[in-house]
């Protein structure tokens, strides 16, 4: 099993200079955007810490949404 199997379902950009993250208010370091699943479209500026954080979140719920929909096939 290799990692790059592994496809996160979230686009990651830089954060705007001077944003704070969402969670916990510290200055962001990044913007994630979930595509798919649950979270579709769902996402926001994030620390590093939240931030992974919140992929895992992705990650874990788009796997369980992709288990239970036939028409996906997770490698
Ligand atoms: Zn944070």
């Amino acid at each position: 099993m290799s990692l790059n199997e592994f496809r996160r379902p979230i686009s990651v950009d830089s954060a705007p200079r001077g944003s704070r993250c969402e969670w916990c208010g510290q200055p962001a370091e990044q913007q994630l955007t979930a595509i798919g699943g649950i979270y579709h479209n769902e996402g926001g500026l994030f620390c590093r810490p939240c931030g992974e954080q919140f992929s895992l979140a992705v990650v874990t719920n788009s796997a369980r949404t992709a288990a239970n929909d036939t028409n996906l096939h997770p490698l």
